[in-house]
């Protein structure tokens, strides 16, 4: 009897091991298996920003080595890198290095989602220190903005189209919807100024992840209607849910400033944000101090493109 109850004891402990391994490995196993997805997938997104940058200096280093002359408005635009020639631009009233302005560097302030309730602010600051700049703009349709798109043009600023709907989930759906929405912008954008627009900025950029079509498609669709599209390389990342302050603003365009000889810096021209306005002061000094250009997009830009 004794031994029997001795031997179903131990049965009995050898099976409460079991079922406690067993526990073990089942909580053990997934935990394992979370730490090594995590780590793997920190380790492609540092590889994801690599192939980013390379494709950036790419591009940079390009430049350097192709020359050839700047095409007419009505050729084809194919991935083809400009030659950076210097721009004959307005006397420049405060432009404070003047003469030790780098004929290099070319910097191009670029104003995303505009025109808003900021606009006219920004156009007297860019006035101010004699600075033309590039506004892709959107389809807005208050009366009071309206006058904007022109107002744009007329003081020598580069008109491009950035989206009529702003609408990612319909720009992207199909080609169709895509040259839909180009169509309508371009349109808006003659009928107030009487020019048609030549450069187009993609919502999100053409390396947007949130097209299910492939960007390509857009892309050639730009092409067939001969209009050239511009990414950036310096970004104020003034367009997240948070309000950044001008400092930060400010600290970000610096952060990349230096690493090109074309700049093409990604800036916000919405009514939700004044952040941006206070900032542009500073940005467009830190540049002149550096003696650097700042001009507005042109079919001499050298093309800064993500893909
Ligand atoms: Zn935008």
């Amino acid at each position: 009897m004794c031994n029997m109850a001795t031997n179903r004891q131990e049965r009995v402990s050898r099976l409460k091991r079991m079922i406690i391994l067993i526990i073990l490995v089942m909580i053990l196993l997934p935990t394992f298996l979370c730490v090594y997805l995590v780590i793997k997938m920190n380790r492609l997104e540092q590889e994801i920003q690599k192939i980013y940058q390379t494709k950036i200096e790419v591009i940079e280093s390009k430049k350097k080595i192709v020359s050839r002359e700047p095409e007419r408005k009505s050729e084809k635009v194919e991935s083809v890198k400009f030659e950076t020639v210097p721009v004959k631009e307005e006397p420049k009233l405060a432009l404070k290095a003047e003469e030790e302005t780098d004929d290099r560097k070319k910097v191009y302030l670029t104003f995303d989602d505009g025109p808003s309730c900021y606009t006219e602010e920004i156009l007297d600051i860019l006035d101010q220190y004699g600075v033309k700049a590039t506004f892709f703009v959107v389809g807005k349709e208050e009366r009071n903005i309206r006058p904007l798109y022109a107002e744009i043009a007329a003081r020598g600023h580069t008109l491009g189209m950035h989206s009529y709907s702003h609408r990612y989930s319909e720009i992207y759906e199909s080609v169709e919807s895509f040259e839909e929405d180009l169509h309508k912008i371009s349109d808006l954008i003659y009928e107030e100024t009487g020019e048609s627009p030549l450069y187009y900025r993609f919502p999100g950029g053409s390396s947007n992840q949130v097209s299910r079509l492939d960007m390509q498609e857009y892309i050639t669709c730009l092409e067939k209607e001969k209009i050239t599209y511009f990414d950036w390389n310096v970004e104020a990342s003034d367009a997240g849910g948070s309000i950044l302050s001008a400092k930060q603003i400010l600290d970000n365009v610096k952060k990349d400033s230096n690493r090109y000889d074309t700049s093409i810096v990604l800036l916000h021209d919405t009514g939700q944000k004044r952040t941006t306005v206070e900032a542009l002061p500073e940005i467009i000094e830190y540049y002149q101090d550096l003696g650097v250009a700042l001009t507005s997009i042109d079919q001499n830009t050298e093309l800064i493109q993500h893909r």
